[in-house]
């Protein structure tokens, strides 16, 4: 099994694009990209809000995923209120979810329906983690534990969603996090984002790579099983407040 997987994308459609010529995938003039050695792409979550092309972005995952089987996807907690919203509960349109939404009130209702319909679909059949090569590689948007692995419960949707939370909150609003990565120490090569950090964070099996593509960092991608790191820079302005650091 030959896969690319890319971090938390948030609308930065242009630099996946960039990205996924640079993996060495061609476009086919439906402009979507195929490799020549049949290679896989997949992603870690987060594909919309905040960034400009968040529709775009959708169209292109849902593509590869639902209609060519040629993607895996493991949805974020950015997707996840994003399909609430399709499904018209009440979520709070904030945290970046009003440009996704822009996006998608600016278009016609013909094209509203089918954006909603891709991502709902989309969204339905992806599972909360994505297993593969035989148990080897996990691709969970935020991560997941040694013993959470194999299990599908509450409590394992919200670790992949949104990390190993306290449900304590940091003075500026946001939830304070343990450091999961650190102490895992499972054979499974845990592959996730979630949490920006200026370069991929490398741990004990675990690759961070979401390097905070939407807040001018960079978009990154992991080569399994070559384990090769390749990034493009963002065209995004740079909020050094954004990253994590970890010390
Ligand atoms: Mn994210």
């Amino acid at each position: 099994m030959k896969i690319d997987i890319i971090g938390d994308i948030h609308g930065c459609f242009s630099e996946l694009k960039e990205l996924i010529s640079k993996l060495g995938y061609k476009w086919d003039t439906g402009g979507i990209p195929s490799h020549p050695e049949n290679r896989a792409l997949g992603f870690v979550g987060d594909l919309t809000d905040r960034g400009p092309e968040s529709l775009r972005v959708i169209e292109l995952v849902w593509e590869l995923v639902t209609q060519r089987n040629q993607a895996y996807y493991a949805p974020g907690n950015h997707c996840n209120k994003l399909y609430r919203f399709f499904l018209g509960n009440k979520v709070q349109i904030a945290h970046g979810l009003e440009t996704t939404v822009a996006e998608y009130e600016s278009l016609y209702k013909k094209e509203r329906q089918s954006i909603r319909k891709k991502f709902i679909e989309l969204y339905e059949k992806a599972p909360l983690y994505v297993v593969l090569d035989n148990h080897k590689l996990i691709i969970a948007h935020a991560g997941i534990k040694e013993e959470l692995i194999g299990q599908k419960h509450a409590k394992v949707k919200e670790f992949v969603l949104y990390g190993d939370i306290t449900g304590e909150k940091h003075p500026d609003g946001s939830p304070v996090r343990r450091d999961w990565a650190k102490s895992y120490h499972g054979e499974a090569c845990i592959v996730y984002g979630h949490t920006p950090v200026k370069a991929p964070r490398i741990l004990n099996h675990t690759y961070n790579i979401d390097t905070g593509a939407v807040f001018g960092g960079q978009l990154t991608a992991l080569r399994y099983p070559e384990m090769e790191l390749i990034s493009v820079p963002s065209t995004m302005p740079y909020a050094e407040g954004k990253f994590k650091n970890f010390d």
